[in-house]
Parts: structure tokens; C-alpha cells; sequence
């Protein structure tokens, strides 16, 4: 796993630094290009490793280092501590109650994972004892139905669809009546994408989310989108409100440092990571642990 990588250029980063017989500016500043380095190529966003390398030199003060304190253990405590506030958008984010019923739109590109996560979240939500059910308001991609179909039928989950219908709106609407009435507490919309970031697919969004009102929008991103992820997360923020990130793909050769990037545009915490293409590869998203994962 590349995020076992990133944790071994940082961790060299700071055994050069506390080897080092003096630590004084030079040595603290090689060190934080290093771990720079290592951060960029593990996709996090350019600004916000320039911020973390601006408040860690706010932090850690020289004269401690010097002093003889433990080095390596002060930067590597900032660093840990910057970057959960990295990934810390300071609200969490709307939780569903079981049994009251709440509607929770899904956004992202083509290919991002998102119908598969759907199903994933639905799932994860079963085996607690909940009630959802899953909408599939994809008019967009051919087959959409089908494999949402399949998916929920595999897992025993009511689903609504339609192969005839061309109206994104009208069956996100129906599916959701339907499964009001029949007292569902997580009915799941699940909305088309295309390849790329285009205004029709941002209007159809903002037509869906206006029509369903849905109690929280996630916003699903395929963790080897890279750099591209600041702008993705970004522009669907700006159609919809967006009020949680899941990061998918996280057993692939993705390096995760999209998720920060994505926290940091849509100003909405990671809830969940996919890890796999089964419906029970699917984790909750916890700051800490990921971090230390980061950090190797
Ligand atoms: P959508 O177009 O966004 O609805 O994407 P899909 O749900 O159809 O997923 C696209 C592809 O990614 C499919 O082959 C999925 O099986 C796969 N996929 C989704 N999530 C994960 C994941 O967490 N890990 C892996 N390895 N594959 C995933």
C-alpha cells in the first residue's frame, strides 16, 4: 500500500532531522521539504502542504529543539496534529437516526464508485438493523439500473427504477414517495455522473437535491483522482450542498491524500472508505487511525 510509502519518507525525513547533532532552521526546513515531497506525491493538494509547512514552523519552536527535547517526536506530534485538522472541517456532518426516515443523495463523476457505494452505505446501514432502500435516478449511463438492481437485489434491499422513464427528477421523486410511505429510514438516491465535470450534470443535480430536499449529500471520489480532486470535490459543492465525502478505491494503488483535498473544498468530513468491489469492503472513515497510517 502506497500510504505505507508515504509513512517511510516522512519517518526517514525525521530520523535524518533527529540525527542531525544541531537542529537549527536548515535542518528543520530540509526535513519539512522532505516530508513536502512525500505528501505531494501522495496526491495532497499543493496549498494545503504549503499551509501545513507554514503552521508547523509556527509550532514547533526551535529553542525546544535545541533544548534537547525529543525532535523526532515534537515534529511528528505538529505533523499529526496538522494534518487531522486538515482533515477535521470542525462540524460533523448530518447523522441519520434510525428509524426517522432521512433521504441521502449520492454525487460524482462516472466511474467514481458511486453506485456500488450506494449500495455499500445501504448495506452497512441493513446490518444495523435499519430499513433502506435505494433509488436509482441514473437516467444518464446505460445500465445504471441493472447493476443497481442487482446490487440491491443481492442484498436483499427494495429498490425503485425505471427503464422507460428519462426524467432523473421525476423518478428521484417516486422512489422517494415510495419509499416514505413505505417507511423506509434511509431511502438512498442514487444520481448520474458523466466522465467529466460538465453544467448539465451539475443542473441535473441541482434539479434532483431541490426536488428530493435529501437530509445530507455525500459526495463520492475515486482516491486516485490525484490532484483533481481539490476541484472535483470543489465544483459539486458549488451545485449541491454537499455534507460528506466518501473516498473509494482505497485498496488500490491511491495514495488518500485526495481525501483532504476533498474535505478542504466541500468543508465536510470523510464519513466512510471503500476497499474493495464488495458490498462489505467498506469502512468508517476515522481521522486518527488514517493519519497514523499516513505517517507510517
Ligand atoms: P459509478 O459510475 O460512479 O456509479 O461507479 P460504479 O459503482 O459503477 O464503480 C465503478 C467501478 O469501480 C466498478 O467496477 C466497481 O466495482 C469499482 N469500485 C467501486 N468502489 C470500489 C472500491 O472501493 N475498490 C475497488 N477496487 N473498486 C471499486
Amino acid at each position: 500500500m502506497v500510504l505505507a510509502e508515504l509513512g517511510g519518507s516522512i519517518s526517514r525525513a525525521l530520523q535524518q532531522m533527529s540525527s542531525a547533532t544541531v537542529i537549527d532552521e536548515k535542518v528543520l526546513n530540509e526535513c519539512l521539504n522532505e516530508i513536502t515531497r512525500a505528501l505531494l506525491q501522495s496526491d495532497v493538494q499543493f496549498k494545503l502542504v504549503r499551509d501545513m509547512q507554514t503552521n508547523i514552523k509556527k509550532i514547533v519552536n526551535l529553542d525546544d529543539l535545541a533544548a534537547g527535547h525529543n525532535k523526532r517526536k515534537i515534529i511528528q506530534q505538529a505533523i499529526f496534529n496538522e494534518l487531522c485538522k486538515m482533515l477535521d472541517p470542525g462540524k460533523p456532518s448530518f447523522v441519520p437516526k434510525k428509524g426517522k426516515t432521512s433521504v441521502v443523495m449520492f454525487v460524482g463523476l462516472q466511474g467514481s464508485g458511486k453506485t456500488t457505494t450506494c449500495t455499500k452505505y445501504a448495506y452497512y446501514h441493513q446490518k444495523k438493523g435499519w430499513k433502506p432502500a435505494l433509488v436509482c435516478a441514473d437516467t444518464f449511463r446505460a445500465g445504471a439500473f441493472d447493476q443497481l438492481k442487482q446490487n440491491a437485489t443481492k442484498a436483499k434491499i427494495p429498490f425503485y427504477g425505471s427503464y422507460m422513464e428519462s426524467d432523473p427528477v421525476k423518478i428521484a421523486v417516486e422512489g422517494v414517495e415510495r419509499f416514505k410511505k413505505e417507511n423506509c429510514d434511509l431511502i438512498i438516491v442514487d444520481t448520474s455522473g458523466r466522465h467529466k465535470q460538465e453544467a448539465a450534470l451539475f443542473e441535473e443535480m441541482r434539479q434532483v437535491s431541490e426536488a428530493t430536499k435529501p437530509d445530507l449529500v455525500i459526495f463520492v471520489m475515486d482516491s486516485s483522482i490525484g490532484q483533481a480532486a481539490f476541484d472535483q470535490a470543489l465544483a459539486f459543492k458549488q451545485s449541491v450542498s454537499v455534507g460528506a465525502v466518501i473516498v473509494t478505491k482505497m485498496d488500490g494503488h491511491a495514495k488518500g491524500g485526495g481525501a483532504l483535498s476533498a474535505v478542504a473544498a466541500t468543508k465536510s468530513p470523510v464519513i466512510f472508505f471503500g476497499t474493495g468491489e464488495h458490498m462489505d469492503e467498506f469502512e468508517v472513515f476515522d481521522v486518527k487511525p488514517f493519519v497514523s497510517r499516513l505517517l507510517g
